[in-house]
């Protein structure tokens, strides 16, 4: 397994959207184990492909670290999509794409999703709460959305200048990164 750097914000491949993942391949596996071990090691609870350079819809996400959690199972979540969505609620995000940024974000409290699981079955599951939350955020990434996107313009003002650092790359985060400035050649 390997850590593979983060891409933060500014950096072209976090605003495409993924492809569908077409089946299972020794290099899908490889990718989904790399992507734990480069959430975990960034402490993160969840990671989209598309934050480590790679345009297919895959999520992985694991809650276990997060208190009162530590019975959460780890989940690879392969082509999700929102089968419904209900209720609304607010919480705190982040994200590793956007580091040291963090806002308010209203998204849908219960939701129903279809997926496949790493045996390329299909899963149908209702998640709700933070779980939920954490999936909704993630699909957001495999099709170029960022949470920051998710905030209203005029409180979005409040982080301008935050933002401009990341953009310019003058940012230091404790997991490896690759930003807009590396990326512009
Ligand atoms: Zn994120």
């Amino acid at each position: 397994m390997a850590v593979l750097p983060i891409f933060t914000d500014g950096a072209p491949v976090l605003r495409k959207k993924a492809d569908p993942v077409k089946g299972m391949n020794d290099n899908i596996i490889q990718l989904i184990m790399d992507m734990f071990e480069t959430m975990r090691s960034a402490n993160g609870i969840g990671l989209a492909a598309n934050q480590v350079g790679i345009l297919k819809r895959i999520i992985v996400v694991d809650l276990s670290e997060v208190e009162g959690m530590e019975n959460a199972k780890p989940l690879a979540l392969i082509n999700p999509k929102i089968l419904e969505q209900q209720d609304k609620w607010v919480m705190e995000e982040g994200c590793l794409s956007v580091p040291e940024i963090r806002d308010d974000i209203e998204r849908a409290k219960k939701l129903k999703i279809i997926y496949k699981d790493t045996n390329f079955n299909d899963i149908e599951i209702e998640v709700n709460g933070l779980l939920g939350r954490v999936i909704l955020h993630e699909i957001d990434h495999l099709d170029g959305i960022l949470f920051i996107d998710r905030i209203p313009p005029s409180k979005r003002k409040q982080h301008t200048e935050a933002l401009n650092k990341i953009r310019h790359g003058e940012i230091e985060v404790s997991y490896p990164i690759i930003t807009a400035a590396d990326v512009q050649v």
